[in-house]
C-alpha cells in the first residue's frame, strides 16, 4: 500500500539517532511505526543517521582516529624504535575512508529499519493538525507531497549550526563543520571560531595533519562547563599541541577573496587581524524547526526549542518531542535514550532517563569526558565534598602507552561518600568514563569503586586509585 493516507501508531519525524532508535523501540514494543528523513547525502541519494552518522559524531571520529594514528607516527613512532621518515597523509584516501564508514553505517541503519519493519518515508514531515503529517518526497523523481497520519508522533528533527553574521559560511573559505570534514587539502592556516566541542575536535584533525590552526574563543575562560582542573590541565596539553587558543576574541567580520580569508576580531590586546586559508565557524548549534510549520500550533520555547515537560510530552496531544530539538545537552546518547523512553511511554510502559548522569566526552586527544558535578559548581551550591586525583603519569599502563598526561579525579559527598562528580583528562576516557556513570546510576560511592577489583594493568586502574584517593589512601601516588 502506497504510505499516502495511511495511519500508523507512531509516526516519527527524523531520522537521527533519536528518531532512528524511538522508531526500532516502538516496532520492538508492537507499534506500526514509520519514519519520515529527508536527509540526501554526498551522492543525492537518500540517508538515514541524521546528522550523527553523516555529518557529525561518526565522520569526525573516523578523522580523528586517522589524525591521530599520522601524528603519533610523525612525532611517537621513533620513540618505540619504530622508524617512518617522511610519512605522508593523503587527503583524498582519509576523506574517502570516512566516507565509507558512513555510508556503511547509514546502509546499516536502513538495514535495522527494515528487519523492524520500520516504514521509511523518504521526505521532510510538516506537522499538520490532529495528527497529520505531509510527507514532501526529497527527490522530484519520488512523486508530489502526500499526508500521513499516527496516533503518536515523536518529533526528533535535531539541530542545524549556528549562523553568526560576521562570518558568513560559503561553503568555499568560510565553513561549517560539515565542510571541515570534506576539505580536499590540509589548509596551511586555519581558524576556528568557538574553542567548543565541535572547534576543539575539528582543530585537533586539522593540527595533526600540520595545518597552523589558530582558535578564537569569544568566552575569557576555556571550557567553562568543564571542571576547571581539568580544563586548565587539557587547555595546556592541547596549546602545547600547537593549537593557538585566544580567548577573550570576538570575531567583528571577515572577508574573503577567492584565495583566502580575513578575520577581523576584538581581543583583550585590542582589534586583530588575521589572514587564513579557511575558517570553520563552530558557535553552537540551534534547534531544527524550520520544516515543520506552524499549522499544528506546536510551542516553542523562547530559545526556539519544542516546549516539552520531563516526560517529552509536547502541548499537542500524541506529540513527543526528543533529543537536540529539546531542551538538555545536545547529544547523540541523550537523544537515543529520550527515544526510546519516548517509545516506552507509549506502549503503556515506563519510560526511564535519568538527566543527571549524562556522560560529556570531548575526543581531543587526550580525551576529555566527564559526568557529574564539577568541582566548582559544587563549590557555588556550597555542597561539602571530597576529592581525589590521580594522575596518568603515575599510572604503568598509561606509560606503557607513552600517554602519561592528564588525571581522573572523583569528587564524593563529604557525608555519604556518594559520588558526585567524576572527571577525566587522560586516554580513552570517552570509554573510562562508563564506569564512572554506571557507579553513579547505582548511586555508588567512591568506596564502591575503591572496594572492586581493577585488572592490572589498565587504564581504569586510575579510576579505582582516584576512588582510593577520596580517602586519602591511594596506593601509588
Ligand atoms: P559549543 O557550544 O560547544 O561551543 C561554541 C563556542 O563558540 C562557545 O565556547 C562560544 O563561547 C563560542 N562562540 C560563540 N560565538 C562566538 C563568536 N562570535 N566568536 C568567538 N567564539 C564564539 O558548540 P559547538 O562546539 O558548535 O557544538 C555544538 C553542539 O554539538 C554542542 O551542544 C555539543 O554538545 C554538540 N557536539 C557534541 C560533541 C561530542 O559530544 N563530542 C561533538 C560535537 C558536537
Amino acid at each position: 500500500m502506497e504510505p499516502a493516507n495511511k495511519k500508523f501508531d507512531v509516526l516519527v519525524i527524523g531520522g537521527g539517532p533519536g528518531g532512528y532508535v524511538a522508531a526500532i523501540r516502538c516496532a520492538q514494543l508492537g507499534l506500526a511505526t514509520a519514519c519520515i528523513e529527508g536527509w540526501l547525502n554526498e551522492a543525492g541519494k537518500p540517508a538515514l543517521g541524521g546528522t550523527c552518522l553523516n555529518v557529525g559524531c561518526i565522520p569526525s571520529k573516523a578523522l580523528l582516529d586517522s589524525s591521530h594514528h599520522f601524528a603519533f607516527i610523525k612525532h611517537e613512532a621513533a620513540e618505540h624504535g619504530i622508524n617512518a621518515p617522511g610519512a605522508t597523509m593523503d587527503v583524498n584516501r582519509l576523506i574517502a575512508r570516512k566516507s565509507k564508514i558512513v555510508q556503511a553505517l547509514t546502509l546499516g541503519v536502513a538495514g535495522l529499519l527494515r528487519k523492524n519493519k520500520v516504514e521509511w518515508l523518504q521526505g521532510f514531515g510538516k506537522l499538520l493538525a490532529d495528527r497529520q503529517v505531509e510527507v514532501t518526497p526529497v527527490t522530484p523523481e519520488s512523486g508530489a507531497a502526500y499526508t500521513v497520519s499516527a496516533t503518536h508522533i515523536i518529533i526528533a528533527t535535531g539541530s542545524v549550526p549556528v549562523r553568526i553574521p560576521p562570518a558568513p559560511v560559503d561553503n568555499e573559505l568560510i565553513v561549517d563543520s560539515t565542510g571541515a570534514l570534506a576539505f580536499t587539502e590540509v589548509p596551511r592556516r586555519l581558524g576556528i571560531v568557538g574553542a567548543g566541542v565541535i572547534g576543539l575536535e575539528l582543530g585537533s584533525v586539522w593540527n595533526r595533519l600540520g595545518a597552523k590552526v589558530v582558535v578564537l574563543e569569544a568566552l575569557t575562560e576555556f571550557l567553562p562547563s568543564a571542571d576547571c582542573q581539568i580544563a586548565a590541565e587539557a587547555e595546556k596539553i592541547l596549546r602545547k599541541q600547537g593549537l593557538d587558543i585566544k580567548l577573550g576574541s570576538k570575531v567583528t567580520g571577515t572577508a574573503s577573496n577567492n584565495r583566502e580569508v580575513t578575520v577581523n576580531f576584538d581581543s583583550p590586546e585590542g582589534k586583530q587581524q588575521l589572514t587564513l586559508d579557511k575558517l570553520i565557524v563552530a558557535v553552537g548549534r540551534r534547534p531544527n524547526t524550520a520544516r515543520l510549520g506552524t499549522d499544528a500550533g506546536l510551542k516553542l520555547d523562547e530559545r526556539g526549542f519544542v516546549d516539552v515537560d520531563d516526560e517529552c510530552r509536547t502541548n499537542l496531544p500524541g506529540v513527543f518531542a526528543i533529543g537536540d530539538v529539546v531542551r538538555g545537552p545536545m547529544l547523540a546518547h541523550k537523544a537515543m535514550e529520550e527515544g526510546v523512553a519516548v517509545a516506552e511511554r507509549i506502549a503503556g510502559k515506563h519510560g526511564h532517563m535519568n538527566y543527571t548522569n549524562i556522560p560529556w566526552v570531548i575526543y581531543t586527544w587526550p580525551e576529555i569526558a566527564w559526568a557529574g558535578r564539577t568541582e566548582q559548581e559544587l563549590k557555588s551550591a556550597g555542597t561539602e565534598y571530597r576529592s581525589g586525583a590521580f594522575p596518568f603519569a603515575a599510572s604503568g599502563r598509561a606509560k606503557a602507552m607513552g600517554e602519561s598526561g592528564g588525571m581522573v579525579k572523583i569528587l564524593s559527598d563529604s557525608g555519604t561518600d556518594r559520588i558526585l562528580g567524576v572527571h577525566i583528562l587522560g586516554p580513552n576516557a570517552s570509554e573510562l568514563i562508563a564506569e564512572a556513570v554506571l557507579a553513579m546510576e547505582f548511586e555508588g560511592s567512591a568506596e564502591d569503586i575503591a572496594l572492586t577489583i581493577h585488572a592490572h594493568p589498565t587504564l581504569s586502574e586510575a579510576m579505582h586509585e582516584a576512588a582510593l584517593g577520596v580517602d586519602q589512601r591511594s596506593l601509588h601516588f
